[in-house]
């Protein structure tokens, strides 16, 4: 299996916010992908889940099936005004094999529940999803994850805005997935996080900055670079309209 970003580039409006980033992701470990706003960071993932088209390049996601891979966007992109409880929400999970029309049956929803039991909210089942805290909504997704069963977990800063505990939880998960063999790929801004969680970093201000063992990406010197670089790239917005096509 690998997860490959071959030569990417992605534009809106032919302005770059991903340009030219190349690199592997380290299969069956986690990896954090840092930098400041507006670097790409979820840009990058969309275009892995194939939400965005590369101007040119590609990212590979050789060896993994489409029920093999499970995406959470930033919370502030979910919709929860839908009429959908607790419990139907995990059980999408299982959509891969029982189609969104399928029946997901006694054992599947047995299941669902073993996943809300995992993230402490067993209780929760029949509430509707639009009377959750947002920790308690992370809480569902997660165990969405679980129920799923994905080798392959890119997480759009799943810790933003949540309470210390379901952070502890939910991290926790992701120690147990990495653990699992399972490829975990997140967006997080907490430095603290990345180094105890995060073995490998990739440090993105819409180029590669640096790429590898955390201890060695999060310096000093590659922060500054980091946020040296995009202050750069704001400067060149304009500038970066012809870039998109000569670069
Ligand atoms: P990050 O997740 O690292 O904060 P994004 O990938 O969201 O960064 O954004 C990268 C750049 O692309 C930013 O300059 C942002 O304003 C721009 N951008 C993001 N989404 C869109 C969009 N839908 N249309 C136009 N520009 C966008
Ligand atoms: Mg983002």
């Amino acid at each position: 299996m690998k997860v490959v970003l071959d030569n990417l580039t992605v534009s809106y409006q032919r302005h770059p916010a991903v340009h030219h980033v190349s690199g592997s992701f380290a299969v069956a470990d986690a990896t954090a992908i840092f930098g400041p706003n507006g670097a790409g960071k979820s840009t990058l993932l969309k275009t892995m889940i194939g939400a965005l088209k590369p101007d040119s390049g590609q990212a590979r996601l050789d060896g993994y099936a489409r029920q093999d891979i499970a995406y959470l966007p930033q919370q502030s992109e979910i919709d929860r005004s839908l009429p959908v409880s607790v419990l139907d929400l995990v059980a999408t999970g299982l959509w891969h094999r029982t189609g969104p029309f399928g029946k997901v049956g006694r054992a599947g929803l047995g299941q669902a529940m073993d996943a809300l039991e995992q993230v402490g909210l067993a209780d929760f089942a029949p509430r509707s999803i639009s009377a959750l805290s947002s920790g308690q909504f992370q809480r569902v997704l997660f165990a969405r994850i679980l129920l799923q069963d994905a080798r392959l977990i890119l997480l759009d800063e799943p810790f933003t805005a949540m309470d210390a505990k379901t952070t502890f939880d939910l991290l926790e998960l992701v120690r147990r997935w990495k653990e699992e063999g399972r490829t975990i790929i997140a967006v997080l801004h907490d430095y603290e996080q990345v180094r105890a969680y995060f073995p490998h970093t990739l440090l993105l201000a819409r180029e590669v900055v640096a790429w590898g063992r955390t201890e060695q990406v999060l310096t000093d010197a590659n922060l500054k670079r980091a946020v040296d670089t995009a202050a750069h790239w704001q400067d060149r917005a304009a500038v970066c309209q012809v870039d998109g096509v000569n670069a």
